[in-house]
């Protein structure tokens, strides 16, 4: 199936690694060019070039903190200079925290504001212009099941997801007329390298494996069973940056395994 992409711009925040880099891959893989952001700047620019000489594509590693303002604007100018515009943005960047309410500080409660919250806003900004005069475009922001269905130890995380969602369905409703469709994929458990990190550093010297440890996390939530790979994820990111998702504005789609507990 041809999905039309080939030869468009596609902008991914935290591109450099799980499912950000599964995402850029599978862009690229359709012809898009993309242009990648990490703190890490030289993790992006080495996953950028590996992605260009596997591809064919052009694409650039860019080093830029997402949660500060100054940095996204020049993320921004970058893919300006080197695109000329962007045709698709992907606000991925993000993580999980831990705290309770009680005793979280404001500090972190700004920071997860700005990483999952600001980024997508201040971005869509400054290149939502360019998709304008491109004659449209598609705005995907990564929010998680944890937007609707909150995870105990997370609270900040679920309500910064929960914002994220909003400012989308709201983001949707201002630029469809410009023909630019913006919409939330909410993953559930997907195995990325942060994930299995964490596994190894938590059953270290346990009796279970880390593998065993995944399992059981997903077994007890995930009808399915099973933890999704980034790469199943971003078959549907793929879709909905094409043009064969015309008529998806506006929503919060979930790929989780079944894991959402309500009819949504
Ligand atoms: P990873 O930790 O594997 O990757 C995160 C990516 O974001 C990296 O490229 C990282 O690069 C980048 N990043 C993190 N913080 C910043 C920052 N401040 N500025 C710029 N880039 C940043 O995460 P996942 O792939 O698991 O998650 C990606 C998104 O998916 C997140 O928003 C997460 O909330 C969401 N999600 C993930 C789920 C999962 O099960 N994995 C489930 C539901 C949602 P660097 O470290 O160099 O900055």
């Amino acid at each position: 199936m041809d999905l039309g992409l080939s030869g468009k711009v596609a902008v991914i925040t935290g591109g450099s690694v799980g499912i950000g880099l599964a995402v850029a891959e599978g862009l690229a893989q359709e012809g898009v060019k993309v242009a990648l952001c990490g703190r890490d700047g030289a993790r992006a620019e080495r996953e950028a070039t590996r992605i260009a000489a596997a591809h064919g594509v052009e694409a650039l590693g860019f080093g830029a903190d997402v949660s500060r303002a100054d940095d996204v604007t020049r993320f921004a100018e970058a893919v300006l200079a080197r695109f000329g515009g962007a045709d698709i943005l992907i606000n991925n960047a993000g993580t999980g925290s831990e705290e309770t309410i009680m005793e979280a500080d404001d500090a972190k409660w700004q920071y997860y504001l700005d990483l999952h919250l600001m980024a997508a806003v201040r971005l869509s900004r400054a290149l939502v212009p360019s998709m304008r005069s491109r004659g449209g475009g598609v705005v995907l922001n990564n929010g998680s099941i944890c937007a609707t269905q909150p995870l105990g130890y997370e609270p900040i995380y679920n309500v910064s997801k929960a914002a994220l969602t909003m400012f989308s369905k709201c983001l949707a409703n201002e630029l469809i007329g410009d023909n630019i469709r913006v919409n939330t994929v909410n993953p559930g458990l997907i195995q990325t390298p942060d994930w299995e990190k964490t596994a190894k550093l938590l059953t270290e010297g346990k009796d279970v494996s880390w593998q065993d440890y995944l399992a059981n996390i997903a077994k007890t939530n995930a009808p399915i069973g099973r933890f999704g790979t980034p790469e199943e994820l971003a078959h549907f990111f793929v879709f909905m940056c094409s043009e064969k998702a015309s008529y998806c504005v506006g929503s919060s789609y979930y790929v989780d395994g079944g894991w959402l507990n309500v009819v949504n």
